[in-house]
């Protein structure tokens, strides 16, 4: 594995379905504040690949905070991509900043 991993989760066959937090087996993701499924994904998807920009990525920031990391996820997803390995990678750029 890298040091991130970000190769191991798979993000380029994402199709931004939106499974991964659709089926989230804690179902805190029924409610987006208005956000789109596709932005939340594409929005964590960029955090995991490029880092946090604070202001810019602050609603999901605060909408991945939802996330327990459970891993429900990576069994819901049709693509073959790592939805769990995603969201951590995110967190961990949010929890550094960067
Ligand atoms: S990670 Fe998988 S479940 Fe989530 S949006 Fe991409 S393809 Fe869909």
């Amino acid at each position: 594995m890298t040091e991130t991993g970000i190769n191991e989760a798979g993000l380029e066959s994402c199709i931004y379905c939106g499974a991964c937090f659709r089926y989230c087996i804690l179902g805190v993701y029924s409610e987006l504040d208005g956000i789109e499924l596709k932005s939340l994904v594409s929005g964590v998807t960029r955090i995991a690949r490029k880092g946090y920009r604070s202001g810019k990525d602050d609603r999901i920031k605060e909408l991945l905070e939802r996330c327990t990391l459970q891993g429900y996820c990576d069994k819901v997803c049709p693509a073959m991509v790592k939805p769990l390995l995603r969201n951590k990678i995110a967190k961990k750029s949010i929890e550094e900043g960067k």
